[in-house]
C-alpha cells in the first residue's frame, strides 16, 4: 500500500475497524510518518460457468444482468429489486466455493428469483431458458406456477391472479383454462 504523501512503500497498521463487508485500518506510514486510512475488501474468486455444450467461459455479472434486466422489462418493480436480486444470485454462486458451476444453476437461480419477484417476468424468462417448444409447454409453466407446483422448491410464491394466467394463454389462440 503506497503512502499518498512520500509514496513509501512500508506503513503500519495502527487501527483495524471492522465494517460490514470491509475493513477500515488506520496506516502510518514508516517512511514519512503520515497517517492515511485504507478499506480492505474481500476478494471473490473467479470461477467459470459450464455450458450446456461444454464450453466453459468465466463468469460475467454484466451478462447475468442483462438476461434479467431484459425479463424485467417495463415491469413494475421497486428501485433495487432487480440489483438486489442480481446481487443476491451473485453472492449465492460465490458460496458455491467452486471453481466452475453449471449454466444451468445459474438460470435455476434466476427462475427462483424471478418467480418471487414478478411473475410476467418469470414466465418472460422461463420461455427463453426453457426454450419452450410450443403453447403446451408454455401452458405447462404457467399452470405449475399457478397451482404453487413449481419446478423448483422454493413455495413461497403468492399465485397468480387467474385473470392473469388466461391472458398469457389467450395469447396463444385458445383459452384453455376457465375457473
Ligand atoms: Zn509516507
Amino acid at each position: 500500500m503506497k503512502c499518498p504523501y512520500c509514496g513509501g512503500l512500508e506503513s503500519k497498521v495502527i487501527d483495524s475497524r471492522p465494517l460490514d463487508e470491509e475493513v477500515r485500518r488506520r496506516r502510518k506510514c514508516l517512511a514519512c510518518s503520515a497517517r492515511f486510512t485504507t478499506y480492505e475488501r474481500i476478494q471473490p474468486h473467479n470461477f467459470f460457468v459450464v455450458k450446456k455444450d461444454g464450453r466453459r467461459e468465466e463468469f460475467n455479472r454484466d451478462k447475468l444482468s442483462s438476461g434479467i434486466r431484459k425479463a424485467c422489462e417495463k415491469r413494475p418493480l421497486p428501485t433495487g429489486a432487480i440489483d438486489k436480486l442480481i446481487d443476491n444470485i451473485e453472492a449465492e454462486l460465490y458460496q458455491t466455493g467452486k471453481a466452475e458451476v453449471p449454466s444451468s444453476l445459474i438460470g435455476d437461480l434466476v427462475m427462483e428469483g424471478l418467480k418471487i419477484l414478478d411473475h410476467i417476468a418469470y414466465i418472460r424468462f422461463a420461455s427463453v431458458y426453457r426454450e419452450f417448444a410450443d403453447i403446451g409447454a408454455l401452458k405447462q409453466a404457467v399452470d405449475n406456477l399457478a397451482t404453487g407446483e413449481v419446478m423448483t422448491p422454493a413455495n413461497q410464491l403468492p399465485l397468480l391472479p387467474h385473470g392473469v394466467v388466461n391472458s398469457l394463454i389467450v395469447k396463444g389462440g385458445k383459452n384453455v383454462r376457465s375457473r
